[in-house]
């Protein structure tokens, strides 16, 4: 009796047509076919909620439905390094401060996010404002003792195999004895690049006049070491929301889905400046390139969208003193990073401060504690130590820290610390299986709910 398999097979298929058409999010939820990863390096809860009151809007990233939070500490410290961090967030894995993508001993290599989505015969992009070789990107697509290891990482990243990578760094893509190359060996890794097919994209204009094709792949380095702070950019170098726009419309050919690793990396750097207008100059681009994401997911409803942070640094603070008050609109003013105002002809003529400050950060008229701050810092450069303020690491120029000072103290923004701190982390989430994402975890656990959703367990083998 033929028929009754028939009406068995037709019962099924009803079903499954029904739930289709009652409820096709909760068919789709479960597995995303894309996956974007946004990381703000250094950005915490705060940092977020200050650029909300600096650009009186709601950021992009904040509008996402899903909210989690997570904790960053590394195995060797509370407070993580940005290798410890991203190894967490890519592999599911603890390692010590400075590692990359292994244990501790660098004997065992962890299988990143990125590596197992390529498994899948999916594409894969990582993106930054920091060079591609440092420690967030290094941690998608390499495996390495040391972060500062990044002759290696380039050469690891050739071998990834990845679609897209676009950021800094190209000193270390160019052989010893070639301007600016910090290679110790004469590898010629662009010419490299460009014999497995990539497309070597080195400006702005190049990034615009890219045809895309099916299998473009496409290695684009903007600067010999990081970009420029987003206030200081100049024409020929793009934003990252240029750049995500374009590494999705690559990846987004293939019908196997994609991952892509957006990071906002000199978020960082500015906020261990202590430098607030560099801070949220950079935190905007950043949140520029998450609303380009959100804009791709209106037409590709299978991508999870995720925006989070390694670790928070500087320890920034909403309020300082005894005041009940802030005052953000400082911050806007600014057109122009602490750093970038603290470099260059003023070192020379460091009287040029005044006019300076005027000019970039519209301020007139100095206080007492200001100008003594700024003539300090005048005399240290005119007597041969003006790269010698308190916060050498960070911001060694007197002139670059003095501004941090000034603006921080004028809009009530305090800080806490130089370098990272052990604050956890906040996250938003949205599109199929961002649900997940809800809670209090661990860092750890970012990676391996994105391999959950994708039904992959990631790997680790023994490095010979
Ligand atoms: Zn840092």
């Amino acid at each position: 009796m033929k028929p009754s398999c028939l009406n068995k097979n037709r019962g099924w298929l009803l079903f499954i047509i029904a739930l289709t058409l009652l409820t096709p999010q909760a068919l789709l939820a479960a597995t995303p076919k894309n996956i974007i990863l946004y990381i703000g390096d250094g950005m915490a809860s705060t940092q977020r909620r200050v650029a909300e009151e600096v650009y009186k809007r709601r950021l992009a990233m904040n509008t996402l439905p899903v909210v989690g939070l997570y904790t960053t500490y590394s195995e060797d410290s509370i407070i993580t390094d940005s290798a410890a961090a991203a190894t967490a967030m890519a592999t599911g894995h603890k390692t010590e401060n400075s590692v990359i993508s292994m244990d501790a001993e660098g004997e065992i290599a962890y299988e990143t996010i990125a590596e197992a989505a390529r498994r899948l015969g999916k594409s894969v992009g990582l993106l930054t404002t920091t060079r591609i070789t440092h420690a967030t990107p290094a941690s998608f697509g390499s495996h390495t003792e040391s972060r500062g290891d990044e002759n290696n990482i380039a050469i690891q990243l050739l071998d990834s195999d990845f679609d897209v990578l676009m950021g800094g760094g190209r000193q270390n893509f160019v052989p010893k004895g070639t301007n600016k190359s910090r290679r110790w060996d004469n590898r010629n890794l662009l010419s490299d690049f460009r014999k497995k097919g990539y497309e070597i994209l080195q400006d702005r204009d190049a990034l615009k006049s890219l045809q895309i094709q099916k299998n473009t792949r496409v290695l684009g380095l903007f600067s010999d070491s990081h970009m420029p702070y987003y206030l200081d950019r100049t024409e020929e170098i793009p934003s990252l929301a240029e750049m995500t726009r374009v590494a999705v419309k690559i990846l987004s050919q293939n019908p196997k889905g994609f991952f892509l690793m957006v990071e906002g990396g000199r978020i960082d750097h500015a906020a261990h400046g202590n430098a607030p207008a560099g801070t949220m100059g950079d935190l905007l681009e950043f949140d520029n390139a998450v609303a380009v994401g959100i804009e791709f997911s209106k037409s590709a409803p299978s991508t999870l969208l995720l925006v989070g942070g390694d670790h928070e640094t500087g320890g920034m603070g909403m309020g300082i003193g005894g005041g009940y008050f802030m005052k953000p609109e400082v911050i806007k003013k600014v057109t122009r990073s602490e750093f970038g105002m603290g470099y260059g002809e003023i070192m020379k003529d460091p009287d040029l401060a005044y006019d300076v400050l005027k000019k970039y950060a519209g301020i007139e008229k100095l206080k007492p504690e200001e100008k003594k701050l700024l003539e300090v810092a005048i005399q240290h450069i005119k007597d041969g130590k003006g790269l010698k303020s308190p916060n050498k690491t960070y911001n060694p120029s007197w002139l670059g820290y003095t501004f941090s000072n000034i603006l921080s103290q004028r809009s009530r923004i305090g800080w806490t610390s130089y370098a990272h701190t052990g604050h956890p982390v906040m996250l938003t989430a949205g599109g199929p299986g961002s649900e997940t994402f809800m809670g209090f975890y661990d860092n750890t656990d970012v990676g391996l709910k994105m391999a959950a959703l994708w039904g992959v367990s990631l790997k680790s083998w023994k490095v010979e």
